[in-house]
């Protein structure tokens, strides 16, 4: 019988890619499910508030939703970030890929995150550049501006906004180097999850999902489980 620790243990070149399922073990709600931030609190659904379009509109509204449903500022992570921090420090871990905008990963260490999706950590000026980080959007109750006058944006990728492709093209060479993929918390449904899970051409993919994903027919190991207690059991 497969084994995921025996998967690792004969393994030096591994590639995690995680969705949302990673994050909400550490509490961070599920952007897309329905339990998750829809509530009727806002005139607006979030994917429109998180819309480019919105951003430039509607700054002010913008920032109400994304202070209060997008930057969780007392989180912490998981078995699930703590395993796969250990695994890179182990030489076994290459990258992780995430389609989280949280910055858990690195909080609990790793070195090598690619955010698809940018990160709450990351804020720049939209006129001159100027990095800032989360503070400065939580600090501030209306629209954050850089010390030049100009509106400050997230780095985070918006409905409308196209990945970046500098990040885009370094997951996929990982994802085509990688011996092993382990891809957790997510059903892999959602655009790029799909699109990249067809670089990996290796025979150990492990898909590690509460439910099923759309690519079960292709996994070597499916595990329907918490991705927190799989990984922390390795470790
Ligand atoms: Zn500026």
């Amino acid at each position: 019988m497969i084994n995921l620790k025996n998967m690792i243990d004969s393994t030096q070149n591994i590639v995690f890619f995680g969705g949302a399922g990673v994050s909400t073990e550490s509490g961070i709600p599920d952007f897309r499910s329905v339990d998750g931030l829809y509530s009727h609190k806002y005139k607006y659904q979030p994917e429109e508030m998180l819309s480019v379009d919105f951003f430039i509109n509607n700054t002010a509204e913008f920032y109400d939703f994304y202070r209060d449903k997008m930057i969780y500022p007392l989180v912490k992570p998981n078995k699930a970030h703590i395993a796969l921090a250990e695994l890179e420090k182990l030489g076994k871990l290459k990258a992780i890929i995430t389609q989280n905008i949280d910055g858990l990963h690195q909080m609990a260490g790793s070195r090598k995150v690619l955010e698809l999706h940018g990160s709450v950590n990351c804020n720049n000026c939209v006129n001159c550049k100027a990095f800032y980080d989360v503070k400065i959007i939580t600090a501030n109750k209306s629209i954050p501006r850089c010390t030049c006058g100009g509106v400050i944006k997230p780095d985070v990728v918006l409905y409308g906004e196209g990945l970046d492709s500098e990040v885009l093209n370094e997951a996929i060479r990982f994802i085509r180097a990688a011996d092993m993929l382990i891809v957790g918390g997510t059903s892999l449904n959602v655009y790029p999850a799909a699109g990249l899970m067809n670089y990996y051409k290796g025979n150990k993919l492990v898909l590690i999902n509460k439910s099923a994903t759309s690519f079960d027919s292709n996994a070597n190991l499916i595990i329907n489980e918490s991705i927190g207690k799989v990984l922390g059991d390795i470790i």
